[in-house]
């Protein structure tokens, strides 16, 4: 029996195991690693720390096939060598390994961001930051680092969720949004005003202790009772070791070849969050990437000629609260009513699809 073993069930790893599910050759076997039970929709974590969604909402059960097992396990290390993928509680061997542990919160070394801040980057992390936030008074202070898409949709939501709570977001740059088109970046700004989130623009934090954010040359405090960090991300830790056999790119993601194997390494495949590409990482890429990876397991398998397509990305789109939204697809800017409605449908399809 040859082995497949997939590191992480989130956008990429699943993507990968549905294109590949229904054709499994008899002598394959595949192992699913990951800490969770289920398949999870991390766009929607946000919603779980501000209290918005219920966290059944956002888990999808692993599909099942006589071939496929799940280990729930955390991993802690790479064996290439051995051909090992090490877990708290077990060590997995593998012929083929397919690397999708996705990203974690990068703090740019600003000294105890790491200890101080809550994140919404795992279910773990984000169901941490919504017990901290109940815990609050009703006119605490939450301070957001970070004016991109996921601390936008994370402060215009804990707003809806907590009519009274004092809620700050610190952006580096000048606007929220920075990669956004200017209409865009207005009309979320015009929101979060009107909404009485307080953005601080051009803002440099410098560093963070259990009760205040200081920030710029002259070191200011800013006192907070809940500190959320959504202002970066990097590659999953443990693909560092894959970087012996690639290299990275200015993200230090890995760089992989077009059937998403290491340059120097046979066997050993790497796909969503810690994968290079020329797009960010996004839930999209990463679905992508599984799926032509599917497709490249299948050409192996059926001897057909893999012939992956370009890659083409839709857009953007993001939650202002249950009812607004805004985006940028296919160059168009979309906002008000329409872009939420089309984001609820494309996560609720990817749910029911994965399940
Ligand atoms: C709040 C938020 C909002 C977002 N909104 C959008 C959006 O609107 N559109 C969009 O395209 N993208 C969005 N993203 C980004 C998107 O979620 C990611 O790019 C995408 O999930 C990456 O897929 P992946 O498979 O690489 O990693 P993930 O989907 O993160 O999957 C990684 C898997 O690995 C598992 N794992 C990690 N470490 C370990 C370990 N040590 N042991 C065991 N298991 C482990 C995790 O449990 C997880 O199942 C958002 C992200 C966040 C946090």
């Amino acid at each position: 029996m040859k082995q497949i073993v997939v590191v992480g069930a989130g956008y990429a790893g699943i993507s990968f195991l549905h294109t590949v599910l229904p054709h499994i050759p008899e002598d394959v076997q595949i192992t699913v690693l990951d800490r969770l039970p289920c398949h999870t929709i991390k766009p929607e974590y946000y919603a779980l720390a501000s209290g918005s969604l219920n966290e059944r909402k956002v888990k999808a059960p692993f599909p099942v096939h006589e071939r496929v097992t799940y280990i729930q396990d955390e991993i802690q290390e790479l064996r290439i060598f051995n051909h090992e993928v090490v877990c708290a509680n077990q060590t997995v061997k593998f012929d083929q390994l397919i690397f999708a542990l996705g990203c974690v919160d990068n703090h740019f070394n600003v000294p105890w961001a790491d200890e101080y801040t809550e994140s919404i980057q795992t279910f773990g992390k984000a169901m941490k930051t919504r017990q901290k936030i109940d815990a609050l008074h009703e006119e605490g202070h939450v301070v957001i680092i970070g004016g991109g898409l996921s601390g936008v949709e994370f402060a215009s939501d804990l707003r809806e969720q907590h009519p009274k709570l004092q809620i700050t977001m610190l952006e580096r740059s000048g606007q929220v949004l920075p990669t956004l088109p200017e209409r865009v970046r207005n009309y979320v700004r015009q929101y979060l005003d009107d909404h009485h989130v307080d953005v601080m623009t051009d803002i440099s934090v410098v560093m963070i202790d259990d009760k205040q954010v200081y920030y710029g040359t002259e070191r200011k405090a800013l006192p907070y009772d809940v500190c959320v960090w959504t202002a970066g991300i990097m590659p999953h830790p443990l693909s560092n070791s894959l970087l012996a056999y690639s290299n990275a790119d200015r993200m230090n993601r890995v760089t992989v070849k077009e059937n998403y194997e290491l340059p120097y390494y046979h066997n050993i495949f790497v796909i969503g969050d810690c994968a290079a590409s020329e797009f960010a990482p996004s839930a999209q890429l990463a679905h992508i990437q599984g799926l032509q990876l599917g497709e490249y397991f299948l050409t192996r398998w059926y001897e057909t000629e893999y012939k992956p397509a370009p890659i083409k990305l839709k857009g953007v789109l993001g939650y202002l609260g249950k009812k607004t939204g805004f985006g940028l697809v296919n160059d168009n800017v979309l906002l008000g009513k329409v872009p939420n409605v089309i984001k609820s449908g494309v996560l609720w399809m990817h749910k029911h699809h994965m399940g």
